[in-house]
């Protein structure tokens, strides 16, 4: 038994996960961002998905909360914090909107200042002090958007499950879809070994979601993800 210290910090959020069903906390989702007081990565769990102020959460946005760090999640990855929903404060959503007018141009600025030199820097770290969060630039020319098998074969698991939310709210369980989706790259540097990375973004991963029922030819489903998400991105 140890009692968690919380303090009020600000993040700047980065990165979101697509859904987990958890028996425990409902639908969660883990996201990723950056400590505004000294720009280190952090990681905040859980964030239920059903609560009222997660729609605000969307990537970019800065916001307070009560966070604590997660001691025995700590053990295992450095970032990793826990979170009070109920505390959380929207900052500043300027950076949200990226049809605003140099919205992408700060967010590259900002990532580019956390920016590691390579997947095998980072891996050492890990070794060091259990650091699990980073970005890396991959060179362009090797990067490869898998879809790990046919389209139409990967499995989703669709709920029509009904729960009650802490709010008393009638919510839909998440689908649950299979990791199938990948991007195979090497680091900007000479030796590296290459990697391949599952990808369970949220915009990926509800893109497939939604748009399997748009698409129902699964070469065309495939061709338009693979247009937003190798060829945009
Ligand atoms: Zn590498």
């Amino acid at each position: 038994m140890f009692l968690l210290s919380w303090e009020e910090r600000e993040i700047l959020l980065v990165a979101k996960t697509y859904p987990k069903r958890s028996n425990r906390y409902g639908n969660t989702v883990c996201t990723a961002g950056i400590l505004e007081d000294n720009n280190e990565w952090v990681r905040v769990y859980p964030i239920n998905l059903d609560a009222y102020f997660y729609k605000k959460l969307n990537k970019f946005v800065r916001f307070k909360a009560q966070i604590s760090k997660n001691t025995g999640e700590k053990m295992r990855r450095k970032e990793s914090y826990k979170i009070r929903e109920a505390t959380i404060k929207i900052t500043d959503d300027s950076l949200v909107d990226t049809s605003v007018k140099g919205v992408w141009e700060e967010r590259t600025k900002i990532l580019k200042g956390m920016l590691s030199d390579s997947i095998e820097i980072l891996k050492d770290q890990f070794e060091v002090d259990r650091t699990s969060l980073g970005i890396i630039k991959p060179n362009r020319e090797t990067i490869k958007f898998l879809i790990e098998k046919p389209i139409d074969e990967i499995e989703i698991d669709i709920m029509k499950e009904i729960q009650l939310n802490l709010f008393g709210e009638k919510v839909k369980k998440v689908d649950k879809i299979e990791n199938a989706f990948s991007y195979q790259y090497e680091c900007d540097i000479a030796n590296c070994n290459r990697h391949k990375m599952i990808c369970i973004d949220w915009e990926l991963l509800e893109s497939f979601r939604k748009w399997r029922k748009i698409y129902k030819n699964p070469e065309e489903l495939q061709s338009k993800l693979r247009e937003k998400y190798f060829d945009w991105m």
